[in-house]
């Protein structure tokens, strides 16, 4: 199954016409993207609007060759005067046939309203029809005459639905190409892991992308981070044929200041995950209420499908791990280990063996780090860069803190560091091109 991408935003583009936002300011030349509009094997074409047809003029397809054509929701574009009335044999549509296209003609091939549910065939694919988790559209699943699998998700408007989530999925087998919003929704492609729809063998292209979608690199790093990956407009995939995915980070350190935004962009990276074990390192802290609200906070963003453990145990999590950890944070654990061994105290620390104790257990936290099988993710603080803390106690959780840092960073795939909550890349897994544009 070849699939040519003629268009991967939303029903408005990126970037929205005369929108001053900064995304859409920012979004010029081959980021600019058109409305979805996928064409499988030059024959058969996903959602359609009159732009597609000038983006498959620039990839090579004037489109003379598309003999269906099925519409995932209503059609909010202008006419297709360029659409032959006598070329299409068969439109199918959830609602409506949109009056833009040209009426089929007579005694020939027809309109099919297709539901939910619909099964049909067309040129050997095997077409399902599924729920699209929003009123009035629907999602598609292709068969290929060789077998490959195919799932298209129309944009939304609601959060995902589980029923959605699960009818997707029902059928068996996994998929080789998923077409959807996955920006937006990153928690659907986790439904669609957790019930075995996407594997690592899974080609993720997102595709609905807008102005919501952040701009430039951080739209790549962030879909890399999710096992998925964006394809310009026009740009060509071979299913089977293309490598398989870029591998994706396996540890990874979050670092800022207070309030940067570091535990959402934390979390944001394990989105797509759907059972994800929090670590929360802070303790209950009886008698502080401001510290309860703040915890309440963090636990009300994060998915139901997570569970929380609140540890300071962090070594032998590390090691038993078999879900993806999400560690928030490594400072307050080093505040924990520094208690433990009554580091705060000078005498302790210059000669009572307070100092080698805390750095014996940050080199223990390190190797199992090193040594965890499964994703994890760190969030730390960066600290020293402002005033000098007052007291030696302070000077030297600062200094011991700086170290901690720089371990744990040199032991992770990516270290990114959040200021004013954008994500600034310090390292990162060396990006593989996997898609060829025409
Ligand atoms: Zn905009």
């Amino acid at each position: 199954m070849e699939l040519t991408l003629l268009g991967t935003a939303g029903p408005k583009g990126w970037p929205q016409p005369f929108c001053t936002c900064a995304s859409c300011l920012g979004c010029t030349g081959p980021a600019v993207r058109g409305p979805a509009c996928v064409l499988l094997d030059g024959t058969l074409l996903l959602d359609c609007g009159p732009e597609p047809a000038h983006a498959a003029a620039r990839a090579g397809y004037p489109l003379t060759g598309v003999r269906r054509l099925l519409l995932s929701g209503p059609a909010e574009a202008a006419p297709l005067a360029w659409l032959p009335a006598a070329g299409l044999d068969e439109v199918a549509a959830p609602s409506a046939p949109p009056a833009w296209l040209p009426a089929p003609a007579a005694g020939g091939p027809g309109w099919r309203r297709v539901a939910a549910g619909d099964t049909f065939e067309v040129d050997g694919r095997r077409i399902r029809v599924l729920p699209g988790g929003t009123p009035g559209r629907v999602a598609y699943e292709v068969i290929g005459a060789d077998g490959t699998r195919l799932l298209y998700v129309p944009p939304s408007t609601l959060p995902p639905e589980a029923e959605a989530g699960r009818a997707w999925t029902r059928g068996g087998g996994h998929y080789d190409v998923v077409l959807l919003d996955v920006v937006s929704w990153p928690e659907r492609l986790a439904t669609l892991r957790r019930d075995g729809a996407v594997t690592e063998d899974t080609d993720v292209l997102a595709i609905h992308l807008s102005h919501e979608s952040p701009p430039g690199e951080e739209l790549h790093r962030r879909l890399a981070a999710w096992g998925a990956r964006a394809v310009p407009d026009g740009g060509l995939v071979r299913v089977g044929a293309d490598p398989s995915p870029a591998p994706r980070p396996h540890r990874t350190l979050v670092l800022g200041g207070a309030r940067s935004g570091k535990s959402a962009e934390a979390e944001r990276r394990l989105a797509a995950c759907p059972d994800v074990l929090y670590v929360a390192t802070g303790g209950t802290r009886e008698g502080d209420p401001e510290w309860a609200e703040r915890v309440a906070l963090h636990r009300d963003r994060r998915p139901d499908t997570w569970s929380t453990a609140e540890t300071v145990e962090l070594t032998g999590l590390l090691a038993e791990a078999r879900r993806p950890l999400l560690v928030d944070c490594l400072s307050l654990w080093l505040t924990a280990v520094m208690d433990a061994h009554g580091a705060w105290d000078d005498d302790a620390w210059a000669d009572g063996g307070a100092r080698e104790a805390v750095r014996a257990d940050v080199a223990a936290l390190a190797a199992a780090w090193r040594a965890c099988r499964v994703p994890v993710v760190g969030v730390s603080n960066e600290v020293g860069s402002g005033v000098v803390p007052a007291t030696p106690a302070g000077r030297r959780f600062r200094d011991e803190l700086g170290r901690l840092n720089a371990t744990i960073a040199a032991e992770s795939d990516e270290v990114l560091l959040v200021v004013a909550g954008q994500a600034l890349t310090l390292r990162s897994l060396p990006s593989r091109a996997k898609h060829a544009a025409p």
